[in-house]
């Protein structure tokens, strides 16, 4: 708590309006990268108490088309231009209403930054957390369009090999990459994958013949 309560990231988020000190993470990674577009509709799996959502938000043109879709299983203060989906994202339930809010379009960046409670034991949570990243990325494999993103928090362990398999039989043009962000922990296993660019359809059928 104490060092919670001193930490520069968390002094500046109270300052500066955001809501996480987590904002930080996808703020750093979105400037140097720039995969949220203003058209880009966008799925934030995990989002409370809505810090990604709120930074994103200022990335995105309504105008444009952007749109913000939060997931999470709490209840909590809505984000200005978000629509909110409240429920397990392991549930059917939870998946229809967000099929329901994106009424056909598909997913331009999937940010999941969903954790379990943590038990301490690593290697627990390390499975718990690939279970999450698992079920972002089947939603991911149906939703996510031709040229989408997706940009994923985990815990690193003994399987992080077959977790970027599984992202990368996806097919990101511009691959995937794990990164640690200025704003993770260096004692914290959490790490984040970036994968870029979804290849079109016809461009991996062409690859293959
Ligand atoms: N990105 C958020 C922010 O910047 O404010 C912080 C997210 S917090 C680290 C992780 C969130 O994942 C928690 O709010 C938790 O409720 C959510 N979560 C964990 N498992 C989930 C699940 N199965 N479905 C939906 N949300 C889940």
């Amino acid at each position: 708590m104490n060092r919670h309560v001193n930490d520069l990231f968390v002094k500046n988020s109270k300052k500066e309006g955001l809501r996480s000190r987590s904002s930080y993470k996808l703020i750093e990674v979105q400037e140097k990268r720039k995969f949220i577009k203003p058209h880009s509709i966008v799925v934030d799996l995990g989002a409370a108490p809505g810090g990604w959502s709120m930074a994103t938000t200022k990335y995105i043109r309504k105008e444009a088309g952007g749109r913000v879709i939060a997931v999470d299983l709490l209840k909590y203060a809505s984000v200005e231009n978000c629509v909110h989906v409240q429920g397990d994202f392991t549930h059917e339930r939870t998946l229809k209403e967000v099929e329901t809010a994106l009424d056909g379009r598909a997913v331009d960046v999937l940010l999941s930054d969903m954790l379990h409670n943590t038990t301490g034991h690593k290697q627990t949570d390390h499975f718990r957390s690939l279970d999450l990243c698992y079920a972002a990325l089947d939603f991911a494999d149906s939703f996510l369009g031709t040229g989408g993103s997706i940009f994923m928090k985990f815990l690193r362990g003994q399987d992080d090999k077959e977790l970027v398999s599984a992202v990368q039989e996806l097919q990101f043009i511009d691959g995937v990459k794990i990164l640690k962000p200025a704003a993770s922990r260096k004692e914290s296993a959490e790490a984040y994958l970036l994968a870029m660019d979804r290849a079109a359809p016809t461009a991996l059928r062409a690859q293959q013949d």
